[in-house]
């Protein structure tokens, strides 16, 4: 007799372990099917965030910050670094632990919560049918009283760049280079391609990053993503827009790269190439032809508000469907719908979701960018602030960046915040817990922030929206008496 559960969840990212782990957390009796194996041949829990996504990318990124502080940033403080060194091999093989603890520590919930974890692949059939093989042994059915697609993206592949052995790699490869590329070339200047160029160049490596559009960084505010883009110049990084990939050729260990751009036809030679021109949907043998789920133009999993696709109750979250493909808006879509399952009635706000870009200087958003607003028609008002006048940036030595508003001119309600420099991935929790409760400008600029942070930075840029800052010198015009 097939096995039954109440809940099955087809992939264990983000979205899918965190919908497994609340599922049987109100009570359903949940299994989840991954198919993912690890390099020791053995199943791997965490998806593309905690094996080749999120986590490793950030433990190489920190690792090369590191280094690179101690070279460039000691001396400053008077710590003598000299004779500073690295091994590629030891800071590889952190990131490695740090995976297979975050994987081993999802298996630890999974138990711990009594999911049953079901190693192999899922395919969905009608009637909340599930073909299920595994990864070693015959194909069974399982029946689902509900089932949730969780089965995540993939990288693009362009015709004129090929995946070709560990020298034109995707994302996965660039975590795992075992030596220091000497030149590295990066096709895209999006979020991986500046995040893991930035940890290559760190390192030694001359960054080339080919991006095709004219335009830096669409989805960020233009005023931030120029900052971003003028900081890693500065650190070496050689940035050529509207440059178009036309071509590769792999020759004795090296890549040549034709493009062209609006000089004419181009080329440039590196030692590696990393492919990081955006992600897709994945739902390779997923859906039978009677499953009854249907895509959209994109390929995305078609869903509603409340993640239902469009069979009986099916759900489908993460980067499968519409919306960021980020981690964290794939985890909250889990905890959705299993909420929904439970006979709940949750919302996700996806107007406050925040997107990080972990580079030097990081830039964290949340909201409607000062374009956006524009477009929308919204009569706003802005207010920026930089690190330069905060103390505990200056005491850090790194002043590099701002804080910035937008927020509407009539109801003084915060619309979006951005923010390029230190830490603005933990600062923009802030900025998420106004957008969500609905602050004013107002709420924010009588609120108390601890001092020295840089924290007050966030308070400052409140207040300068209104032009009440305390610590940037502004004109002022006093009327007498
Ligand atoms: P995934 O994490 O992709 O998991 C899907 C799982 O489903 C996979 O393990 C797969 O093996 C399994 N699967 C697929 N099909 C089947 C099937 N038929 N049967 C069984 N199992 C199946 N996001 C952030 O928010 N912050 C970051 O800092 C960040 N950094 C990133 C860095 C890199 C290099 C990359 C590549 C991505 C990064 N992301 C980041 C994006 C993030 O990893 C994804 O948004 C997130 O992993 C999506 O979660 P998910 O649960 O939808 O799918
Ligand atoms: P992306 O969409 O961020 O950037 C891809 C870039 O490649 C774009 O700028 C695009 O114009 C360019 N491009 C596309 N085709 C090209 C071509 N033929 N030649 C040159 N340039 C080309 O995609 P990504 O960097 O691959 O990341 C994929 C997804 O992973 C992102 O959408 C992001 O949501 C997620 N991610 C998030 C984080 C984070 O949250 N910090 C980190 C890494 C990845």
């Amino acid at each position: 007799m097939a096995q039954s559960f109440d809940v099955v969840v087809i992939g264990a990212g983000p979205g899918g372990y965190a919908a497994a782990i609340k599922a049987a957390q109100l009570g359903f009796k949940t299994a989840c099917i991954e198919k993912r194996v690890n390099a020791g041949g053995k199943g791997a829990l965490g998806g593309t965030c905690l094996n080749v996504g999120c986590v490793p990318s950030k433990a190489l990124l920190d690792s090369s910050h590191k280094y690179i502080e101690a070279k460039e940033e000691f001396a400053v403080h008077g710590i003598n670094a000299e004779n500073l060194d690295f091994d590629v091999t030891k800071m590889v093989g952190r990131k490695d632990n740090i995976v297979k603890n975050l994987t081993a520590g999802i298996a630890g919930l999974f138990k711990a919560n009594k999911v049953t974890w079901l190693q192999g692949h899922g395919r969905v059939h009608a009637n909340k049918r599930i073909e299920f093989t595994p990864n070693e042994g015959e194909a069974e059915d399982i029946q689902a009283e509900h089932i949730i697609l969780a089965t995540g993206s993939e990288p693009i592949e362009i015709p004129v760049a090929m995946l070709q052995d560990d020298i034109i790699v995707d994302s996965t490869g660039a975590l795992d280079f075992q030596a220091v590329p000497k030149r590295l070339g990066v096709i895209g200047a999006g979020v991986i391609g500046l995040e893991l160029g930035s940890v290559w160049s760190r390192l030694g490596s001359e960054v080339i990053v080919l991006e095709a559009l004219d335009t830096f960084m669409p989805m960020v505010d233009v005023q931030v993503g120029k900052e971003l883009k003028k900081n890693l110049k500065k650190q070496g990084m050689d940035i050529r827009m509207g440059a178009r990939v036309t071509g590769t050729k792999v020759e004795s260990g090296e890549v040549l790269v034709e493009y062209s751009d609006t000089k004419g036809e181009q080329s440039v030679v590196v030692d590696k190439l990393i492919v990081a021109v955006g992600r897709r949907p994945y739902t390779e043998s997923l859906l039978a032809p009677d499953s009854g789920i249907n895509l959209d133009e994109r390929g995305f999993i078609h869903v509603n508000a409340q993640c239902q696709a469009d069979a009986p109750g099916v759900y489908a979250i993460g980067d499968i469907v519409r919306g960021p493909m980020l981690a964290h808006k794939a985890t909250e879509e889990g905890v959705l719908v299993a909420e929904v399952i439970s006979g709940h009635n949750p919302e996700l706000n996806y107007d406050a979701i925040p997107a990080v870009v972990y580079t030097t200087p990081e830039v964290a958003w949340v909201g409607m960018s000062e374009e956006e607003a524009k477009s929308a028609g919204v009569n706003y008002k802005t207010g920026t602030f930089p690190y330069a006048a905060l103390g505990r940036a200056m005491a850090a030595n790194d002043t590099t960046g701002f804080f910035k508003f937008i927020c509407d001119a009539e109801t003084d309600r915060v619309l979006g915040v951005h923010i390029v420099g230190l830490q603005a991935s933990e600062i923009i929790a802030q900025a998420v817990i106004a957008i969500e409760f609905g602050a004013s400008t107002e709420d924010l600029q009588l609120m108390t922030f601890a001092h020295p942070t840089l924290s007050e930075g966030f308070h400052e840029a409140a207040l300068a929206v209104d032009g009440k800052a305390i610590h940037i010198a502004k004109k002022i015009s006093r009327k007498r008496k």
